[in-house]
């Protein structure tokens, strides 16, 4: 029987790993077969950017795999049956037999963190979510964005300076940009101060309503759109088919990226949480398509017997853009803590972004060997 590996989600961390894992076993019969709940690539990186009112290049699965040999399947995984090795889909062929399973889900908002965000709030965490706001900016007169991490301050700046006129506050439970050296954190000042963003820091959220936010001191911030960004959460899929996954339900896997549980699954992205240097690895694309990358690797391994190699998951830098002329590049060691003075600020720091996120969409058109 021809042996199959199954890749869930076709994100930054899934598509690479179907690629990869083609290309390993290219000439060897084994098919490659990546689920993905949509016929499109959507480059979650620039979801600020769409929300904002700028239009992002078409990115069809199709194209993306053409001449791989990945065959592609547009539906949603709604069970994973561990036992017979078979995942169970929402559309046809409605179930699909496994021999290694790569489980790519991503990560969506988290609406239910307080009352009245999953009612109220707007997101940029999907494509959907992200064009549904952009709909709403058009009526808008005061934003209230939550989330003082790199999304939250992302979408912040990018609606203000794409919509002047617009009144944007950016509130966060601690400081923006807490992971960043203090020159980083400076700078991010600079620039809402520049744009006309206003920023509450140490302000956390207790309840959305339909005409702002109600602070946890009693005090209320006005607004006639919210915008949660206030962290991701992943698909309940994995804890639910009983594989391992830690308390926010990100499945657990080793150094090799497979599930502690069950080994014939291989975990990745925002989706699994992996051991780093500074404890689990963080939701992002710097790490999920080096993740992908190193799957596909793995499941190629696993479907011929050997075993697969540990994954080395380090980080370089944090870019986070202020608009299309602004940003901050914060360059990290290996454990994701900032390398304080080795910082980029301004137009050269926008201008290396868009080179990053360019190069991330190259790479996964032509994930070629690896490398950490
Ligand atoms: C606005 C914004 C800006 C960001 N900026 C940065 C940044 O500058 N740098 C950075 O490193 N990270 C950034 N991130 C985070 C980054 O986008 C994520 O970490 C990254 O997308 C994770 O990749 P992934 O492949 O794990 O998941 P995703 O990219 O979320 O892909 C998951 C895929 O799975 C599919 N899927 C989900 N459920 C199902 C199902 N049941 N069945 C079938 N398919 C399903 C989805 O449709 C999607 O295609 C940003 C995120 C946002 C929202």
């Amino acid at each position: 029987m021809t042996e199959r590996i199954v890749v869930l989600g076709g994100g930054y961390a899934g598509l690479g790993a179907a690629k990869r894992a083609a290309r390993r076993l290219r000439g060897t019969g084994a098919r490659v077969t990546l689920v993905n709940a949509s016929d499109r690539f959507v480059e979650r990186v620039r979801l600020h950017q769409l929300a904002a009112g700028q239009r992002l290049i078409g990115l069809p699965l199709p194209r993306l795999l053409d001449g791989t040999g990945v065959e592609l399947v547009v539906a949603r995984a709604t069970g994973i049956d561990l036992g017979a090795r078979i995942v169970r889909l929402d559309a046809a062929p409605h179930e699909l037999g496994y021999d290694v399973l790569i489980y790519a889900l991503g990560s969506g908002a988290d609406l239910d963190a307080v009352p009245g965000a999953a009612e109220h709030a707007f997101t940029v965490a999907t494509a959907g979510e992200a064009a549904r706001l952009r709909s709403r900016l058009a009526e808008a007169r005061s934003v209230a964005v939550v989330g003082g991490g790199l999304t939250g301050i992302e979408t912040a700046t990018e609606i203000k300076a794409a919509r002047p006129r617009l009144e944007v506050r950016l509130i966060s439970a601690g400081r923006i940009g807490d992971g960043l050296s203090e020159r980083a954190r400076r700078h991010l000042h600079r620039a809402c101060d520049r744009l006309g963003v206003t920023v509450r820091e140490h302000a956390p959220v207790a309840e959305v309503g339909p005409d702002g936010l109600l602070l946890g001191d009693g005090c209320r911030v006005p607004a006639d759109t919210v915008v949660w960004a206030a962290g991701f959460r992943v698909p309940g899929l994995a804890a639910a088919s009983g594989l391992a996954t830690d308390e926010g339900g990100r499945m657990l896997v080793d150094a090799a990226l497979r599930s502690l549980s069950h080994p014939g699954v291989l975990g990745i992205g925002d989706a699994a949480a992996a051991g780093t240097a500074s404890g689990r690895s963080r939701m992002s694309c710097q790490t999920g398509l080096p993740m992908g990358l190193h799957a596909g690797d793995a499941a190629a391994r696993l479907l011929t017997g050997r075993t697969p190699r540990p994954a080395r998951i380090r980080y370089v830098w944090q870019n986070i853009s202020l608009g299309r002329h602004d940003g901050v590049s914060q360059f990290a060691r290996a454990d994701d803590s900032p390398l304080g003075a080795a910082v980029v600020t301004g137009r050269l720091s926008a201008l290396f972004k868009e080179a990053i996120t360019r190069g991330t969409v190259w790479r996964l058109r032509h994930p070629g060997p690896y490398r950490p």
